[in-house]
């Protein structure tokens, strides 16, 4: 029998890592707060963690356990704790394995919720976060006289799709003893395996690509067994928990995680070569283009190039917001990674009141609009954009 952990993506995504027993075909949901048992002794052995029996569903469920144990599988890690959300799972992993008094060395194009947490939750416990370009962490972690405790970077980045060499970074936080940890949902684990490259944490917004329906808020955190007893604890007592009934959507919404994510490439990269042709927008940003900048990396470390992309239109903030308004099959909505296509303007929303200087380092200007391109007939979404583009010159 072939081992289960062996089992490629496709599978893993629909079976997991489980064998023939008999029983329910689908993960039954256990919805229940508390487990009951026969006698105090076999609950003491539970507690001190003897029988692996679960407890209490704050601290463990098996509906959640099923869908931790195939994540871990897709990942290639010893272990995945799912939570609430994905600041959940990056809130619990920084308390689980960074102390007061302790730094973190962040790239600077990272998701609008995680600066927040950095720049002002972390701070009030002590823990404090350098910001470094994302053409520049590995250097940074080489360079400094700083001993950074965790390393932090998102690849590809929102909205702009920057791409940072992964095994580059891992080698270096290896070389100078810091753990590393990724944001890895815009890639998904279908598109790209972080920790096949080295490094330690892979964290993903299960809201998006994983889940895939826009219907649960959701979190997961991959890695050793060393570094995930120190993130489960925290989590544990930080409280993110997830539901077993969104588990149970989640696990259901991996199953086809694996085509819906060709789909998602195949659709986007047909937008991103048919937009680059049109003279009304001036730059389109899909790392799946060669004229990309870091496209080269993104082909060295993506299986896929993913369902996002954003284009500059040759218009002003009123012709980009009439653009979108225009849009009928892509929803005027914030979120990404689900089945339907979506646009949203970053200056009116994910970064929204930020300053010049941030948002032009970021690469985003008035009329950058952002695509989550889903999985419906790719010609139909092509001939939505262009009758928005239409609509700006009448
Ligand atoms: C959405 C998102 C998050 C936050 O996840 P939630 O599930 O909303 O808590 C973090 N990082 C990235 C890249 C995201 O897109």
């Amino acid at each position: 029998m072939l081992n289960p952990k062996k089992r490629s993506p496709p599978t893993l995504c629909v079976q997991g890592t489980h064998s023939q027993t008999a029983g329910p075909a689908v993960v039954p949901i256990v919805q229940t707060s508390t487990f009951v048992f026969e006698n105090q002794q076999h609950m003491l052995d539970s507690v001190q963690g003897k029988s692996g029996n679960h407890v209490y569903t704050r601290w463990s469920n098996p509906t959640t356990k099923s869908v931790e144990e195939k994540i871990s599988a897709l990942e290639g890690t010893d272990d995945t704790h799912v939570v609430a959300s994905g600041m959940a799972a990056i809130s619990s992993a920084i308390m689980g394995l960074v102390k007061g008094g302790e730094r973190i060395l962040s790239s600077d194009s990272i998701y609008g919720g995680t600066v927040h947490l950095f720049n002002e939750i972390l701070p009030q416990n002590g823990i404090h976060v350098d910001y470094v370009d994302t053409d520049e962490v590995a250097d940074a972690l080489l360079d400094s006289q700083e001993k950074y405790k965790l390393c932090f970077f998102e690849t590809p980045t929102n909205p702009t799709l920057k791409i940072i060499d992964m095994k580059q970074v891992a080698d270096a936080a290896i070389a100078v003893g810091t753990i590393s940890m990724i944001d890895s949902t815009f890639g998904s684990p279908i598109n790209q395996r972080p920790h096949e490259f080295g490094v330690d944490l892979v964290m993903h917004s299960a809201t998006k690509y994983l889940g895939g329906h826009s219907d649960i808020i959701a979190g997961t955190i991959s890695g050793s067994n060393e570094l995930m007893a120190r993130v489960r604890s925290a989590a544990k007592l930080l409280g993110g928990t997830m539901d077993p009934f969104a588990s149970f959507l989640l696990d259901r919404g991996i199953k086809t995680l694996s085509v819906r994510m060709e789909r998602h490439n195949a659709n986007a990269i047909y937008l991103a070569e048919k937009l680059s042709q049109d003279s009304r927008i001036k730059q389109v940003h899909y790392p799946g283009l060669p004229s990309h900048p870091h496209h080269q990396v993104a082909r060295r470390q993506m299986n896929g190039f993913g369902g996002m992309l954003s284009l500059d239109l040759d218009s002003d903030l009123a012709g980009t917001r009439q653009f979108v308004d225009s849009l009928d099959i892509f929803l005027n909505a914030v979120s990404l990674g689900g089945v339907e296509s979506l646009a949203s303007i970053p200056v009116l929303t994910t970064h929204y009141g930020l300053g010049e200087k941030i948002l032009s380092e970021a690469g985003i200007c008035d009329s950058t609009v952002r695509l989550s391109v889903g999985i419906e007939d790719a010609t139909d979404l092509l001939k939505d954009l262009l009758a928005a583009l239409d609509s700006l010159n009448t």
